[in-house]
């Protein structure tokens, strides 16, 4: 069998994968990328890109003004709209703070990062092959692909995913329903009622706490419809997501006119989100975990993209001091754990608490309220939705 060697291999082409290959791509280092999907292809997703996305995207060597101006298959998003049990609602604009935010289908958005990734000329790319096996010997990692093809590095990493491989692979531990959120998700045409700064919506209703709806807008007249809610509720309630999510665009009085002329151009998918809400090893001997590989998601929003790529920015970093130093081993390689808390574990600390907080219907409306009149409030509400760092006046790193 013919066996390929290289500097490092990335299983997983998302956010994560792709960015963690592009922060490598002016090293001199030989990298393989592997993604079992043939690209384009799609995600469930809410398709927010938050302005820290944004800002994480200006840190990468990518063009980012090709995103701004030859990019299409985004909507700016200059509001964010929280509305509360009570149906009260605030807006918060994000014009008044200098910031923009997108929603993009991840269709397009992970096919970009992709495409930008596939011009990096020290990543070779193997795409639409599954992996099927990790072996570990004290030398390398030799990773098999259900093509019969393998390849052998001296680390890896784990970018693929809620239901990684990798992690699964090298790691025993199992799923905590307590910090896990299940995920669903609808496209529909001709949704109305948006807002003119194009706010993305979420409606925290008694009956989805701790979760919410969302409505948010797409390029073309599209809409991306869901639920969100914290698995351990979700099986201790015996919600039917799919059920719950038909029955509010059918019959909620606050939505249902806004759906009289819609039609579903995608129907109700679902996929779980792993939450940072508990810290976790996410290193070992010769691998390194990434983005949802690692549980990096924000337990309030449930947007994980930022951290995903902030993850592959870190990683890479780390990656570099392993072959100046020829150290892959366990106890090097949590250096690359204690600098992604040191980078999220506050902002994920605090927006659990928020969570927890708002898990009761009349503190949420009282949140929600207070979200715009209350500056405390509106700092911690603006950083549960990655808009801004409670903890740094500037960019976060
Ligand atoms: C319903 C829902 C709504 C969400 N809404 C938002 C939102 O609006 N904004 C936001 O920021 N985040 C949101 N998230 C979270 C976000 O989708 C993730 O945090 C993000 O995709 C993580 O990126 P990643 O690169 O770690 O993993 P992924 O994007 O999942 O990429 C993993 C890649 O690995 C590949 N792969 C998997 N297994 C293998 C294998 N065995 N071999 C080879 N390749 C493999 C997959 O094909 C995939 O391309 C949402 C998640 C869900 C489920």
């Amino acid at each position: 069998m013919n066996t390929q060697s290289f500097d490092v291999i990335i299983v997983g082409a998302g956010p994560a994968g792709c960015t963690s290959a592009l922060a490598l791509s002016e090293s001199s280092l030989n990298v393989a990328l592997i993604d079992k999907s043939t690209f384009p292809r799609d995600k469930i997703c809410g398709d927010v890109l938050s302005p820290d996305v944004v800002g994480q995207l200006q840190k990468l060597p990518v063009d980012f003004s090709s995103f701004i101006n030859d990019f299409n298959e985004k909507l700016e998003c200059k509001a964010v709209r929280f509305v509360a049990p009570n149906y009260a609602f605030s807006d918060i604009s994000l014009v008044n703070y200098d910031l923009s935010g997108y929603i993009s289908p991840r269709i397009d958005f992970d096919n970009f990062l992709f495409e930008h990734t596939k011009k990096c000329k020290n990543v070779t790319i193997f795409e639409g092959q599954e992996i099927s096996s990790i072996n570990e010997s004290p030398e390398e990692i030799t990773v098999l692909m259900k093509n019969g093809e393998s390849l052998q590095s001296p680390i890896i990493l784990g970018s693929d995913g809620a239901q990684s491989f990798v992690k699964r692979a090298l790691q025993k531990e199992k799923p905590d329903k307590n910090h896990y959120c299940a995920g669903i998700r609808m496209y529909f045409e001709g949704v109305t009622g948006f807002s003119d700064l194009n706010a993305v919506e979420l409606h925290f209703y008694n009956e989805l706490l701790p979760g919410y709806f969302w409505i948010f807008p797409l390029p073309n007249n599209r809409a991306n419809v869901g639920i969100g809610m914290l698995s351990s509720f979700v099986s201790k309630k015996k919600i039917n997501l799919k059920q719950e999510l038909t029955s509010i665009i059918n019959t909620h009085p606050n939505v249902k006119d806004r759906f009289k002329n819609a039609t579903i151009v995608d129907d109700a998918k679902g996929f779980p989100l792993p939450l940072g809400s508990k810290k976790r090893s996410i290193s070992g001997n010769r691998y390194l975990l990434l983005g949802d590989a690692a549980s990096l998601i924000n337990p309030l929003s449930g947007e994980g993209i930022a951290n995903a790529i902030r993850s592959g920015r870190v990683a890479a970093e780390h990656i570099l001091r392993c072959h100046s130093t020829n150290r892959f081993d366990s106890a090097f390689n949590k250096a690359y754990d204690k600098e992604i808390y040191k980078r999220m574990w506050n902002e994920l600390r605090l927006n659990y608490w928020t969570q927890v907080f708002m898990r009761n219907p009349r503190r949420c409306n009282w949140i929600i309220q207070h979200a715009i009149t209350n500056s405390l409030v509106k700092s911690i509400v603006m950083s549960g939705f990655n808009a801004k760092n409670m903890f740094s006046s500037i960019l976060k790193s």
